[in-house]
């Protein structure tokens, strides 16, 4: 009779056990968040026009306005986001650690991110290209093969140039800053990533230029943790996203920090207006 009582004792307590940490598991990641009352983002700190610091110390970017925004959809108020930095080599394990919420990194989708982080709808679309110095004899990515070239390791632009050139000799770097030191350095002949990233160094470096070709269309998504306990979270982000393409909000950051040569003159019109 002890015996059953104890068994029984002893089952219950499995049970118990088991119910609480199924219920610790499934805890809803978009609630957790709404009762902390701020969102923590990983973004880049080097990676311009998208997240980056500027001489005066302040971190700017179309992906650092998105989070803000975000968090103005979310809790009405745009300033309830706390950011940390991430590189494409570790975006993943921070997030997966818990360390941060989300990642809005410019980061592509793809089958193999799929299936260990869950993404948003696409917010953005660029392409694979190449910077060479100006003069360069470089003009396709095919003419890579057997030449040095620059990659920032772990991003899709690794990957293409494996799949696009894959007799190019492959010279990796865990930051954009380094990767891009690396080509003014002559170190290579080339530096291969996304052109929106790369337009950032040609901006304020015009002895580089970027080829004309685009290699791939990729789509730029907000990653957050796979399963249960992000079905709120992501839903909720997919619809914040809607109404941001329908109230231009989308439109006005691309506008802001990815203008156009359209943009740009309609800009300086203006501003020569202003001037006169
Ligand atoms: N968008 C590319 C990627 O997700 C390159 C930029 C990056 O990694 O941040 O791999």
């Amino acid at each position: 009779m002890l015996k059953k009582i104890l068994l029984s004792f002893m089952l219950l307590s499995v049970f118990i056990l088991c119910g609480c940490e199924k219920q610790e598991e499934q805890t809803d990641k978009l609630a957790e968040i709404k009762a902390r009352g701020h969102l923590i983002v990983g973004v880049k700190y080097d990676t311009k026009p998208f997240g980056f610091v500027d001489g005066d110390n302040v971190l700017k970017g179309y992906d650092v306005d998105l989070a803000r925004a975000l968090a103005g959809k979310i809790f009405g108020n745009e300033k309830k986001v706390v950011f940390k930095q991430v590189y494409p080599h570790n975006r993943i394990s921070k997030l997966n650690s818990g360390e941060v919420d989300l990642l809005i990194a410019t980061m592509t989708i793809t089958p193999q991110r799929e299936e260990v982080v869950r993404f948003s709808k696409p917010y953005y679309t660029v392409g694979q290209a190449i910077m060479v110095p100006k003069g360069s004899p470089i003009e396709t990515i095919a003419n890579l093969n057997g030449k040095r070239t620059i990659v920032v390791l772990g991003t899709t632009g690794e990957k293409n140039l494996r799949r696009f050139a894959p007799e190019a000799r492959v010279l990796g770097y865990k930051t954009y800053e380094q990767a891009f030191q690396a080509l003014r350095d002559k170190r290579a002949m080339a530096f291969t990533s996304d052109d929106t990233i790369l337009s950032g160094f040609a901006q304020d470096y015009p002895e580089f230029v970027i080829l004309p070709q685009r290699y791939t269309k990729e789509g730029y998504a907000i990653a957050m943790q796979k399963g249960e306990s992000t079905d709120s979270l992501a839903a909720d982000i997919d619809n914040i996203l809607d109404e941001m393409t329908r109230d231009g909000t989308l439109v006005y950051l691309k506008h802001k920090w990815v203008p156009s040569d359209s943009d740009k003159e309609i800009l300086s019109k203006r501003i020569k207006r202003q001037i006169k």
